[in-house]
């Protein structure tokens, strides 16, 4: 199979994502009173509506109504006043109503979209766009809908492999998830790259987050994606026939299970074969995509009415209460980083990827007080760099709980600013504040970490390196610049690696150029 970069070369992409949530931060399901709690002992969260017992009649949560109304202002949705719910109906264990409430043509939020801001070498893979040959462009994506939906309940087959069903010898069914109320956004064909559809998936995420509408585990599977995927002739715009990708459960297998199928269907293509419209499942151990099954259209479903729900009418009261309740989101977040404190955009965008790091970061503003603006840069680059990677290293990772409390990152970086520390010592110093748990000047004084910036004492050692090595000395001056880096080193070394870096480099090239 060729690399997904020479398929892009004769080949464009479609995509287009259907992403879930489930509203995790609600009490209760969509249209009963049980409690809404993830990992409960099986089957104790269900009443006669979840269950679906003859008779039984649903009434909505208006807590959920407002939160996908609050989703749907965050992604510059419409609101439609009026919709309604209807039944989808199919026949499989984990719903025993045989049906799913859902919406119909209309949704409660219709026509949105979100740009992303798209750089990094993943920005080249965008052949078509000028722009992005020098690293980075913004890419508009519109999103069809955001509707609600229920749950269905979960099935745990025993004695497959990996949990599947092939190969088992019985399944059980937990209903605690039926009923769970569920948000799908479906976005345009708008999508062109795998790195889009992850980006487009990590804005999501963290808009939902800011909103505080689901907790968005991946893993849990309270956020989940199927990515949908054609490919046309650079030059065409008509639609190719697309696959899709079943519940992607990480962005990285998002991005990868794209990339594969991208690079399939251009090898069956270029064989003058044929796509059919299927569902698949990407296998990230095998690194290949199979099919689960043919798509079935929405005739099978026999979607009509939900004859025990009155449709809305949602007023305007309702709509700009919601409205009022919209916090900061992460873009308008970025874009006041950049303002107020004179960040670039970059450092800005990546501030806002986790809100534990934008809160961290201003919380440190706080602390640097009039030095705010000088420390911004250096403070975004902890934050960024050394706490992301910190944050990333463990699943439970809590930064607000953490021993790198907001005094002490500004301490810790205002020893770098004023040279104090080296950069490499400022990650060692940061390292074992989050070990021992103790202020960045003690940990500098106990390891003597003190960096030499004393010019004189700098002098004395580069001259006494350049004087002991004239052959390197002789290369330099024929043009061979690189041994710099050999002067640099011995000069590390005779000062036990305390020597300012800068300094030294400053004196080896202006002695050296004499
Ligand atoms: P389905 O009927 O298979 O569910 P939809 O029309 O509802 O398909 O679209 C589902 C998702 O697939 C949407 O995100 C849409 O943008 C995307 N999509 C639709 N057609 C294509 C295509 N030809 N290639 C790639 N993505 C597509
Ligand atoms: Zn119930
Ligand atoms: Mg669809």
């Amino acid at each position: 199979m060729k690399k997904l970069e020479e398929v892009l070369q004769d080949w464009e992409a479609v995509i287009g994502l259907e992403v879930h949530a489930e509203l995790t931060t609600l009490e209760t399901k969509m249209f009963c009173n049980c409690k809404l709690e993830f990992g409960a002992e099986p089957n104790t969260h269900t009443c006669p509506v979840c269950l679906g017992l003859p008779g039984a009649l649903p009434v909505p949560n208006k807590a959920a109504i407002e939160s996908i109304v609050l989703a749907g202002l965050a992604t510059n949705c419409d609101i439609e006043k009026r919709s309604m719910f209807y039944r989808k109906n199919y026949m499989y264990p984990d719903m025993s109503k045989n049906f799913q409430i859902t919406q119909g043509p209309v949704a409660f939020c219709m026509r949105g979209h979100l740009d992303l801001e798209v750089d990094g070498a993943a920005a080249k893979e965008r052949i078509d766009i000028p722009e992005a040959k020098e690293g980075s462009y913004v890419a508009h994506i519109g999103i069809e809908r955001i509707h609600m939906e229920e749950d269905a309940g979960k099935m745990i087959h025993i004695g497959g492999d990996e949990g599947r069903i092939a190969g088992a010898t019985h399944s059980l069914v937990d209903y605690n998830r039926c009923g769970t109320p569920l948000i799908e956004l479906v976005t345009q064909p708008d999508l062109r790259t795998p790195e889009e559809a992850r980006l487009f998936m990590q804005k999501l995420r963290q808009i939902y987050l800011a909103i505080g509408i689901s907790d968005c585990s991946m893993e849990e599977g309270s956020m989940r994606c199927d990515g949908n995927v054609s490919l046309r002739r650079r030059g065409s715009t008509g639609l190719g026939v697309k696959t899709e990708l079943k519940n992607m459960n990480s962005f990285k297998n998002l991005h990868d299970g794209l990339a594969y199928e991208i690079c399939r269907q251009a090898q069956v293509l270029e064989e003058g074969g044929q796509i059919y419209q299927e569902t698949r499942h990407w296998d990230p151990s095998a690194k290949r995509t199979i099919v689960m099954r043919v798509k079935e259209t929405a005739d099978d479903y026999r979607l009509f009415p939900e004859p025990d729900l009155a449709p809305y009418d949602l007023s305007d009261e309702f709509i700009e209460g919601v409205r009022a309740k919209l916090p900061e989101l992460p873009d308008q977040k970025a874009a006041r980083f950049a303002d107020e404190f004179g960040l670039s955009a970059y450092d800005a965008r990546h501030l806002v990827d986790h809100r534990a790091t934008a809160d961290f970061f201003e919380a440190c503003m706080g602390v640097a007080g009039k030095d705010a603006a000088k420390l911004a840069k250096p403070v975004a680059n902890l934050a960024i760099n050394d706490v992301t990677a910190w944050l990333n290293a463990s699943e439970d990772a809590d930064l607000a709980q953490s021993p790198l409390t907001p005094a002490r990152a500004v301490e810790l970086v205002k020893l770098l600013a004023e040279d104090a520390i080296s950069s490499k010592q400022a990650k060692q110093v940061f390292s074992a504040i989050m070990d021992e748990d103790k202020d960045p000047s003690v940990i500098v004084e106990e390891r003597g970490m003190k960096q030499v910036s004393d010019t004189g004492t700098i002098e004395a050692v580069v001259d006494a390196i350049i004087a002991a090595n004239p052959d390197e000395v002789a290369r330099y001056k024929e043009g061979n610049t690189k041994v710099i880096g050999f002067f640099v080193g011995q000069c590390m070394k005779e000062m036990r690696g305390q020597g300012n870096p800068k300094i030294i480099n400053q004196l080896l090239a202006k002695k050296l150029a004499e």
